[in-house]
């Protein structure tokens, strides 16, 4: 349009001087031939080159406008193809790492899966995600999350031959096609380089950063032959490798994505089972093993389906600890067990002592003490009526900082117990470096009690070292009178178990109390 502009500017322009000239060639020419010819015969002459001249001046101007014409279409041409070329560039080519877009991804994987199958040959693709990158971004900034993306994009590019492709998928996602791999372990072997190059440190402004990424491989055929099969089995293989762990590479398995698949239906219903509130507490007592009175209880998390009825913690606890729901979980059993029994308590029930559950990946997380602070002020109940149970596992995850974090719960008034005790690695350890108020003697221990002679020593050990430390014990899963008096013998506290009654919804547990006061 501006071109179209321009040259019928310079046009008008050379026709204007074009006639310009011409209006003063006919006014005057005449006159300066009469001038400089003289007599007729040089007249003639004259005019003759005075018509040449015409000729002449009309051919140059021609030639200048006809340059000007094809030289105008040409940089308009030029300018279009430019434009062309921009726009084929940008639906291409992601802005940000200037690597292939998906579609262009799609184009390549095409054609490379036809190569593959006219010449036999391993293939594979690779989906690459950035592990913890929002929280990442959310930290540094969006300018500062794009130069770590370009990073990123040259660390994979590095990592690759000169065969090889890769494109930007998503928000932190890549793919990557290996199209001359001789089998799975020349796949795993480039995962690997792509990790290691991927987590080496990387400076941002001030900040250093050190990325992981989790890999997920597919591999043609074995894994499908089409092309949309092999992405999304590469991707759903990437989910794989991120249950697991950070910076982890995982194959393709059918077994495990039907598994993956069920998780994730799962996973997503236990969310809205979260925000539709139908997660409920159960309460179990313990009683005191000489005078049979409740002492204490323990909350327990129940799901109220509203097809499936009760669903147990065993069928989603492990799953809410892998994807991070066991967070909000844990919340509402703080909550709603504070809230509870400060209720009972307003109800002029006596004071007992009640215990929430703290899985090993809560533990983990920095506010724990500040979430449960507020929890007993925000219900007004008074911490020594709280007991939080936690394995010994999860202190010995990271002994130091649960040592900090046990210490700030104690000096709060909370109780410390320890749940599943005799299962885990490092009995003794746990039991002098901590303060602990309580130990839960394993239901694995209690069992046997009657069949199995090793398990009343060990029981016995066990609670004679936890009264030298100054411990109280309780014994976890007693289901027969038989192993309730074997454990009066051996000194236990107190008992929780079916025998005296499994967990039950708190108007029931009201009941109980009434039966054992
Ligand atoms: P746990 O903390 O060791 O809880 C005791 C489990 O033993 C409970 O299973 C309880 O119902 C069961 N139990 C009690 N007495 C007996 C008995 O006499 N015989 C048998 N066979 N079982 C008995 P539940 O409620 O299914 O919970 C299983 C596990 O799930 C709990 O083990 C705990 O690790 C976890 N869990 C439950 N609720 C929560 C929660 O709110 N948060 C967290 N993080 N974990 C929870
Ligand atoms: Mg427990
Ligand atoms: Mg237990």
């Amino acid at each position: 349009m501006n071109n179209k502009k321009a040259t019928d500017k310079i046009s008008l322009k050379i026709a204007a001087i074009y006639m310009s000239i011409g209006i003063i060639w006919l006014l005057f020419s005449d006159r300066l031939l009469t001038i400089f010819a003289g007599n007729s015969e040089n007249f003639a002459q004259a005019l003759i080159i005075k018509s040449w001249l015409f000729i002449l001046a009309t051919g140059l101007l021609l030639i200048k406008l006809i340059r000007y014409y094809v030289s105008a279409l040409r940089r308009s041409e030029d300018a279009r193809n430019q434009a062309e070329d921009d726009a084929r560039h940008l639906a291409d080519y992601d802005l940000i790492t200037d690597l292939p877009s998906p579609s262009l991804f799609k184009d390549i994987l095409g054609e490379e899966l036809s190569k593959a199958q006219s010449k036999p040959g391993a293939l594979s693709v690779l989906s690459i995600h950035i592990d913890r990158f929002k929280e990442i971004g959310d930290a540094i900034g969006s300018s500062a999350s794009d130069q770590v993306l370009t990073t990123v994009a040259e660390r994979i590019a590095l990592s690759l031959r000169e065969a090889d492709s890769c494109a930007r998928i998503g928000d932190h996602e890549f793919n990557v096609i290996l199209p001359k791999i001789k089998d799975e372990e020349g796949a795993a072997f480039t995962a690997r380089r792509l990790m290691t190059q991927i987590s080496k440190p990387l400076e941002i402004g001030i900040n250093e950063l050190h990325l992981t990424a989790c890999i997920g491989i597919s591999l043609f055929p074995k894994d499908g032959v089409e092309r949309d099969t092999l992405v999304s089995n590469a991707h759903t293989a990437m989910h794989l490798a991120k249950r697991r762990a950070r910076n982890e590479y995982a194959f393709y398995s059918r077994e495990q994505s039907a598994q993956a698949v069920k998780n994730l239906t799962l996973e997503h219903s236990l969310r809205r089972a979260i925000e539709k509130n139908q997660l409920v507490s159960y309460y179990q007592p313990c009683v005191d093993i000489s005078t049979k009175r409740i002492v204490s209880a323990e909350a327990l998390v129940r799901w109220e389906h509203p097809e499936k009825g009760l669903i147990f913690p065993g069928d989603f606890i492990s799953l809410a600890e892998d994807n991070g729901l066991i967070v909000d979980i844990g919340n509402f059993m703080l909550e709603s067990s504070c809230n509870q029994n400060k209720l009972w308590q307003a109800n002029g029930l006596s004071p007992l002592n009640l215990s929430v559950n703290i899985s090993a990946r809560r533990f983990e997380q920095e506010d724990l003490v500040e979430t449960i602070e507020a929890a007993t002020a925000r219900t007004c109940l008074e911490p020594r009526f709280l007991e939080v149970e936690i394995t010994e596992s999860t202190i010995m995850n990271d002994a130091q900082s649960a040592q900090k974090v046990l210490g700030q719960l104690k000096s709060m008034g909370v109780r410390i117990l320890i749940d599943d005790f005799g299962t885990g690695y490092s009995a003794i350890d746990t039991l002098t470096s901590f303060p602990i108020d309580v130990i839960k003697i394993d239901r694995s221990f209690i069992k046997n009690l009657s069949t199995d002679p090793h398990c009343p020593v060990i029981v016995r050990a066990i609670i004679s070292m936890a009264h030298i430390l100054e411990m109280t014990v309780t014994a976890e899963g007693v289901e027969t009178l038989d192993q309730l008096e074997i454990l009066r013998s051996l000194n236990c506290d107190s008992v929780q178990g079916y025998y005296f009654s499994p967990p039950v919804p708190a108007q029931d547990f009201v009941q109980l109390r009434r039966d054992h006061m």
